[in-house]
């Protein structure tokens, strides 16, 4: 239950030990189409390109960034956690100029009024926002920023890493110019892929560069060719595709859409309230200052006084429940619970039922069965 890398159906771990295909044989080259034309449907576009790369979600952001900027270029970073920091470091290693916003206290997010003000301020060739912010499990208002930046010339980016394939995510309707994500999240197959997509916008910024990209590997010009061939089933080299993890990908994405992204959408939601419903029934408190903005993909706590953070997931892991520690300044004050991908209603009560034990052995006083009660009424309405 830990936010990323998240268990897999056993259809898809059954691909990784399948034969190793050429990547030019007409069998990868149908799966590979398939789950470019799959991938899109999953980040809801029916324009832009979308590129599949060996490397992780720290690639996909990189990868993002490099296209559409240059050095020199301004970039204004909504941040509401520990990823939103990494773009900023990301932007200096590339000698961008940032506008680094970040809220006051942990669990708060930064508001669409101080991204307004700021874009009246000044032009910015790109502004990113991390969808869900991991360490925190703040959710921005992503289709509320999309509505406001679409008004400007900068490039929306948006990490998609810990939201895509869970939370409900619109890439061509609210305005996402580029969306990014990575296989182990809520897309629901082992590490190893980077997922980025372009906008039709952010592929003519890249085609207008004063200068070539810095990284070669990056450059998506060297990947459209691969990604658009295979689209159209044909065969073009750049650098060797991670056959095995692309058919792991087509399984689950083709079990996605199956499932359907409304439905999915709503189970997520619906699962992430009920643990929120049990954490608060049993006296603890949520990372997020706000419910309007709480995460449905994973959820961060704050541990109470007694109970210690080591001890805690020691315990949670001899009940057989893996979770997270806390990120950054949170690290030892909160532990994070992903629910995403395939995590089923069981899953989380098996969870909140193993959370109330470990806390009582702990010497927190609950009354065991309260957290249980409180998510009973909120997953009756799944
Ligand atoms: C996990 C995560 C990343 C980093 O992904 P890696 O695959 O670990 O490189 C980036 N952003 C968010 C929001 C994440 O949750």
């Amino acid at each position: 239950m830990i936010p990323g890398p998240v268990m897999c159906n056993s259809s898809v771990l059954k691909e990784m030990s399948k034969p190793v295909m050429s990547h030019g044989s007409s069998e990868f080259i149908e799966i590979f189409g398939d789950s470019l034309r799959k991938l899109k449907q999953v980040f809801m576009i029916e324009n832009g390109e979308v590129f599949v790369v060996a490397g992780s979600g720290t690639l996909a952001m990189e990868m993002a960034l490099v296209n559409v900027c240059e050095p020199g270029d301004e970039v204004l970073i909504l941040s509401n956690g520990m990823f939103g920091e990494r773009f900023k470091e990301i932007c200096l290693r590339h000698r961008l100029k940032v506008d680094y916003q970040e809220v006051k206290k942990f669990g708060d997010c930064i508001s669409t009024e101080v991204a307004k003000n700021k874009l009246e301020e000044k032009e910015y060739k790109a502004v990113t926002v991390t969808h869900v912010d991991t360490s925190t499990s703040v959710k921005a208002p992503v289709k509320e920023f999309g509505r406001i930046i679409k008004k400007t010339n900068a490039v929306f980016i948006v990490d998609g890493v810990c939201a895509t394939g869970g939370e409900e995510e619109r890439m061509e309707s609210w305005g996402i110019d580029v969306l990014l994500t990575a296989s182990q999240k809520a897309i629901s197959v082992p590490p190893g892929l980077a997922l980025v997509a372009f906008s039709r916008k952010a592929v003519e910024i890249h085609q207008e560069r004063r200068n070539p990209v810095d990284s070669y590997f990056l450059d998506i010009q060297n990947w459209r060719n691969v990604m658009n061939s295979y689209i159209n089933r044909k065969v073009f080299y750049f650098a060797t595709p991670p056959i095995n993890l692309i058919y792991a990908l087509k399984t689950s994405l083709t079990e996605i859409l199956k499932e359907g992204l409304e439905k999915r959408f709503r189970r997520h939601a619906l699962i992430a309230k009920a643990f929120r419903e049990a954490i608060k029934a049993v006296g603890l408190e949520i990372v997020p200052l706000k419910e309007d903005y709480a995460a449905n993909t994973v959820t961060a706590v704050y541990y109470p006084v007694e109970v210690e953070d080591n001890a805690f997931r020691y315990g949670m892991l001899k009940e057989g429940v893996v979770v997270a520690g806390g990120l950054g300044p949170l690290k030892k004050k909160t532990f994070r619970v992903g629910h995403m991908g395939n995590v089923n209603s069981s899953d989380i009560i098996a969870t909140i039922s193993a959370v109330e034990r470990v806390l009582f052995k702990n010497g927190y006083k609950v009354t065991l069965g309260q957290g249980l009660e409180a998510a009973q009424e909120v997953l009756n309405k799944l």
